[in-house]
């Protein structure tokens, strides 16, 4: 089981990934966290790179392919192993994201970004994501006073309500696979709404 977590910044996602880990563990599940971009050592070396925009001067098109060899590693180092292993394996971002980022934040055309995805996962997708949806300008605020403000800010407020936007279509056009809460919501409101739907997949 392939469980996906997006949203913009600020919204909460690494909490809420540990605190199902947690319960997972709990129920006496063998569970796998992991994330992208930079999960794996290549992978590393290209979280570097995309996040430093500033010095690299990356091009949205170089930037896409990046963050797709980052996921095609991604899949073959860690989430499919993991997967045919029978664990339930949590991903902090996946393809939602580039399509997201890349393609809207980007202005990428999102069939295009939706191409790239799909050769490099081999066309595995999440069998529930959950989208931790916040107003940019209060996920912004959260962000604030963490490592990454500087890098969030150099992007404008049309780029991450872009970037929003684009989340909540996609959980609108496919609503069985997502889970859309409200990331004003307390962590332990939030948590308990995934446990609820994720005991529901794991039960189905
Ligand atoms: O999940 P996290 O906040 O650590 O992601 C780091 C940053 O990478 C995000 O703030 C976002 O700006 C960027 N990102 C991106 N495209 C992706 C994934 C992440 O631009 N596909």
């Amino acid at each position: 089981v392939l469980i996906a977590f997006e949203g913009g910044e600020g919204a909460g996602k690494s909490t809420q990934v540990r605190r199902l880990q947690e319960w997972l563990t709990s129920e006496g599940l063998v569970s796998r966290a992991t994330f992208e971009p930079g999960a794996t050592p290549s992978g590393a070396g290209i979280r570097s790179i995309v996040l430093d925009r500033a010095h690299t001067g990356i091009a949205s098109r170089s930037e896409a392919l990046l963050y797709a060899a980052d996921r095609a590693q991604h899949v073959h180092d860690v989430l499919r192993p993991a997967l045919d292993a029978g664990e339930v394996v949590i991903t902090d971002r996946f393809v939602d994201s580039s399509l997201a980022y890349q393609g809207a934040g980007r202005t990428i055309p999102l069939d295009d970004v939706r191409m790239l995805s799909r050769w490099a996962t081999e066309g595995l997708e999440p069998d529930l994501t959950v989208l931790l949806d916040l107003p940019p300008e209060e996920g912004l605020s959260r962000a604030r006073g963490r490592a990454v403000a500087d890098r969030l800010e150099s992007e404008s407020l049309e780029f991450h309500q872009r970037v929003r936007q684009t989340f909540r279509a996609l959980a609108e056009a496919a609503p069985d696979r997502y889970l859309v809460l409200d990331a004003r919501q307390t962590p332990e409101e939030i948590a308990a709404a995934i446990r609820v739907r994720v005991a529901e997949l794991l039960s189905g």
